[in-house]
């Protein structure tokens, strides 16, 4: 099989996200992270249909703009690779993109209750996070973004905003490398949990202002390397290829 037209060093780093993902709980058999590449910008790379956990640098496979593997390959690849393509298509800013189906977050996709920035670490929620509904795109639907017009309407939904949440299903979260992208995954699934507990006690609950969520988006993007080292170290040496 053609190795994928990345650099080594992203490469790794998509494994390594794969099972630090994974490793949080953030991810199970479901869900996956992609990452443009970094020598064709209009294409991108994620796993063959794999739980994450398992994922080695053997397995990742590269995906045209319209999100189909290259002429023979014939391994199978996620049947949502579509969200990734989509938003890519529509963000050419984006470099990362995580899609997983994060419990905590669950409740937010099917109620009115907004999730919104209640700590610092999930500041880059400050941008909001719209609510898709698979229904209004497709109302005979298994809730899966199964082909290329259902990922369009996604990343319409996620417009300009970090998170998209997606009603009865999950979230998607993009990042500007492939460490961010994963640690918005991970403080999406806490900041939710921690904005159910705050609803337990008396409230209103004082989120984030926007500026306060622009201004911690910044410091967090500046510390970005210390949690990504300190994750990688966790997973390193598990099912190299
Ligand atoms: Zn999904």
């Amino acid at each position: 099989m053609k190795k994928p037209s990345i650099s080594r060093q992203l490469a790794e780093d998509l494994v390594a996200a794969s099972r630090i993902l994974a490793q949080h709980e953030v991810l199970d058999a479901y869900g996956h992270v992609s990452a443009r590449s970094d020598k064709r910008p209009e294409r991108f790379v994620m796993s063959r249909s794999l739980a994450p956990a398992l994922v080695t640098a053997a397995d990742l496979m590269e995906l045209d703009a319209d999100s189909e593997p290259l002429p023979g390959d014939k391994r199978k690849g996620f049947l949502e690779r579509y969200i990734h393509g989509e938003i890519y298509r529509a963000r050419p800013e984006v470099m990362a993109i995580v899609h997983s189906h994060s419990a905590s977050v669950i409740p937010f996709g099917v109620t009115r209750s907004k999730l919104r920035p209640i700590y610092h670490m999930g500041s880059f929620l400050w941008s909001g996070t719209p609510v898709f509904d698979i229904r209004k795109t497709k109302p005979d639907n298994d809730l899966l973004i199964r082909d290329r017009p259902l990922g369009q309407a996604l990343a319409g939904a996620l417009g300009k905003c970090n998170c998209v949440l997606m009603r009865g299903h999950g979230m998607t979260v993009i990042g500007d490398s492939v460490p961010e992208a994963v640690f918005r995954a991970i403080y999406t699934e806490m900041n939710a949990r921690l904005q159910l507990q705050a609803t337990q006690l008396e409230g209103p609950i004082e989120f984030l202002s926007e500026e306060e969520g622009r201004r911690s988006t910044a410091s967090n993007r500046g510390t970005l390397e210390r949690p990504w080292e300190l994750w990688k170290k966790a997973v390193s040496g598990r099912g190299r290829s």
